[in-house]
């Protein structure tokens, strides 16, 4: 009988080197050990989570002394670390990943642990045929992937107002570089279609090893904006798809409500099903965050669908533009997969009638001037009021 898929969940409580050395050896150990996944003169990507120029204390990206430990940990192996990622959007043609990297603290803890870094908008791609997924039957993904021994993805814990929980398989969608990722929002709109794509991505880019930061998570309206959220937890294991289902878990979600997992499980990508899951160290009820805020459209597919979902339609809330934050600098709109936003008066206008939900516009803005909400001011009274689920 095949061995379950184990997924490791660790108390770690700050970001000094001691605590995380000794927190990422233990959650090692119980896998077998970095020598199970990396030999001497292998390339070995780690793939961190750099989606915006973003310090670590906003709890965006993942935290450049989880990274350091990581590549001290692989060359210790013998092994040969690379610290890549594409971030989201282009301002004038031009991707904010290598600002990503600096701001982050990234790209120095990676030089200073003796890691090379890509920065995969400006490295050769290749074209990787995907012909299962008529929507997307080729993928246009960075060479440094391909040409990896090992990889190892480092997500960060968080929600995401689109897909609810970003994981393991949604961090693997940086491998595709640049603007490319913003077309993919435009032809696959739909929630279903998008995480069959980023499941196609995973892959095509499978991780060996999963290490996640979920010491400073964050919690409501994620990736990019939501609210740093204290969860003091490193969770490892070889299979992303069962780390997400645990980490989704603890975070109060049902892990089949999370497209991305779901998909993934019924293409035996990995287990997805927590019953199916070994997990060791702390259990999923220690480890469970209390009073962590979901995402406003996770609390809308908890309400009964015969008193609210079928009276409303399938809602989705609308992006706004807050006049008092934005600066007007037309990030937004420049990398609005479908252009529905126009520049009225120097301010974001957006032709609602026309935008696919996709917020890549609340997810980019560099200020956190763009929110989804509900028009209904009854329905936001009562996403406010569900909005801090007890766990
Ligand atoms: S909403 Fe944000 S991204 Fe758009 S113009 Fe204003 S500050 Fe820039
Ligand atoms: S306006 Fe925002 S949410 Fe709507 S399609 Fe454009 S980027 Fe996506």
């Amino acid at each position: 009988m095949p061995s379950k898929s184990k997924v490791v969940i660790s108390r770690c409580c700050d970001y000094q080197d001691e605590s995380l050395k000794a927190t990422l050896d233990q959650l090692l150990r119980h896998l077998g050990g970095m020598e199970r996944f990396v030999q001497p003169g292998e390339k070995v990507l780690i793939k961190v989570n750099l989606l915006s120029p973003k310090s670590p204390e906003k709890a965006v990206t993942t935290h450049p002394a989880l990274v350091k430990q990581l590549i001290k940990s692989v060359l210790s192996c013998g092994g040969k670390p690379i610290v890549g990622d594409s971030s989201g959007g282009m301002m004038k043609g031009k991707s904010s990943t290598s600002r990503a990297l600096d701001i982050s603290g990234i790209r120095q803890a990676a030089e200073e642990a003796g890691a090379e870094v890509a920065n995969f908008d400006q490295e050769e791609v290749i074209q990787v045929p995907n012909i299962d997924n008529p929507i997307a039957s080729e993928f246009r993904m960075s060479k440094v992937v391909h040409d990896a021994d090992t990889i190892i993805c480092m997500p960060k814990l968080k929600t995401h107002t689109a897909t609810l929980f970003t994981g393991a398989i949604k961090n693997m969608f940086g491998t595709i570089p640049g603007y490319q990722k913003a077309e993919y929002h435009r032809i696959a709109p739909k929630l279903e279609d998008f995480s069959k794509i980023l499941v196609d991505i995973y892959q095509h880019a499978k991780p060996d090893l999963v290490v996640m930061d979920g010491i400073l998570a964050m919690e409501g309206p994620g990736p990019a904006h939501g609210h740093p959220y204290k969860a003091n937890l490193l969770l490892a294991s070889a299979d992303g798809v069962a780390l997400d289902a645990v980490a989704s878990k603890i975070m109060g979600f049902d892990p089949s409500e999370i497209a991305t997992t779901r998909i993934a499980q019924e293409h035996h990508l990995g287990e997805g099903r927590i019953d199916n899951i070994d997990i060791r160290g702390l259990s999923v009820e220690e480890a469970m965050l209390s009073d962590f805020s979901l995402p406003s459209q996770a609390i809308l597919s908890r309400i009964s669908p015969f008193w609210i979902r079928r009276g409303l339609g399938m809602l989705k809330a609308r992006p706004h533009i807050i006049k008092e934050k934005c600066v007007r600098c037309g990030f937004c709109r420049e990398n609005c997969p479908v252009q529905v936003i126009s520049m009225e008066d120097g301010f974001p206008e957006i032709d609602q009638k026309r935008c696919i939900k996709c917020y890549c516009c609340q997810e980019l803005c560099p200020e956190g001037a763009v929110v989804a909400q509900y028009d209904s001011l009854l329905l936001r009274a009562y996403m406010r009021l569900m909005s801090k689920k007890s766990t």
